[in-house]
């Protein structure tokens, strides 16, 4: 292979740093070529899989993967970028990979970074699988719906799987994790946004010790073209409905910020905050009171539509409205 060519591939499998709101800055490791994956979601935005598979295989050459996170490496280090996480997100499902576990291993003896993977957790009743994702210090597991029916609708599984071992071994591996353990569920308008499946979801997730569980919604092209996410209201109602379970909800809507980076400017802290979650009328209030401004800011994000007011059983809450204009060209504010 010529130098060039070992270059591209090599940077196939590594890229960024980029900016992630979880990992913050995070070097993506591709162990998967696109697309193997057990799932053919409806949201997935690689398209449909043109062949689920679900047996543990090789794909590259464990080293091959450590020589392209060291190179990404030396080559962040040089342009003086920092990098938080070596984070496993391939364009297909990571845990397929029969050497993940070895990676993970080469990648400790390079460096001490913090190793995430981003799972969808459908093989993750495998005993090897548990295995390699304890060695992870970060794990994210998606759980799009605990029943059946809208699982096959939404994730559109391979045949072979079932949601109730995947349910089991999804326990069983949170009950001896050690790492950092959070869950993420896309809401799809229609299949599994109602309030009855959310009840369940939320009831269900009590037995997992998830530090965080993520609500996300599909913003880019997928690969069904009639998948729409949830609107704002739905999404007020999920965040409510969890929170009273007792998780720690946060929204990933495609908007980066920190709900708990407070800087005194009121529409730079309003925007961070209910980029990952709504705000309830009181926190506002607060806010704005410390910020030492009032609600014209409010009645200005909501003229410029970039937020709205709804009510939620009897209370008022204050959302990012989806979709809205990108905040730092209307407000030239950055949210990173
Ligand atoms: S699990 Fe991920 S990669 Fe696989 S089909 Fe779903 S969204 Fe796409």
């Amino acid at each position: 292979m010529s130098n060039d060519n070992k270059k591209m591939k090599l940077q196939m499998i590594a890229f960024g740093p980029v900016p992630s709101r979880r990992l913050g800055r995070s070097l993506g490791i591709n162990n998967i070529p696109p697309k193997a994956c057990t799932y053919s979601c409806v949201y997935c935005q690689l398209g449909l899989t043109p062949k689920m598979e679900t047996r543990l295989r090789p794909f590259y050459d464990p080293e091959k993967i450590r020589e392209a996170v060291f190179e990404k490496m030396e080559s962040a280090h040089q342009s003086g970028e920092s990098i938080d996480y070596l984070t496993f997100v391939p364009d297909g499902e990571p845990t397929l990979d029969i050497h993940l576990g070895e990676e993970i291993e080469r990648l400790r003896s390079l460096t001490d970074k913090k190793i995430a993977v981003i799972t969808n957790s459908s093989l993750i009743w495998h005993d090897q699988v548990k295995e390699y994702l304890n060695k992870a210090d970060w794990v994210s597991l998606k759980i799009d719906s605990v029943n059946e029916a809208i699982w096959r609708k939404i994730n559109r599984p391979h045949r072979s799987l079932e949601l109730q071992t995947i349910l089991d071994g999804i326990v069983e591996f949170a009950k001896h994790y050690r790492g950092n353990l959070v869950t993420e569920t896309m809401l799809v308008r229609g299949l599994n946004d109602n309030e009855n499946q959310i009840r369940s979801l939320a009831k269900w997730m009590q037995r997992i010790p998830a530090n965080v569980s993520y609500l996300s919604i599909p913003i880019r092209p997928p690969a069904e073209k009639q998948v729409q996410p949830p609107d704002e209201d739905t999404l007020i109602r999920a965040y409510e409905i969890m929170s009273a379970q007792n998780h720690t909800v946060e929204y990933l809507i495609g908007y980066e910020g920190n709900a708990f980076a407070f800087t005194g400017y009121a529409e730079k802290d309003l925007l961070s905050i209910t980029a990952v979650h709504p705000m309830r009328e009181e926190a506002v209030s607060e806010l704005l009171n410390r910020a030492e401004t009032n609600w014209s800011v409010i009645d200005q994000l909501i003229e410029k539509g970039i937020m709205v007011k709804k009510t939620f059983q009897g209370k008022t809450f204050y959302a990012r409205k989806l979709y809205a204009p990108r905040d730092h060209d209307i407000l030239g504010l950055r949210m990173e």
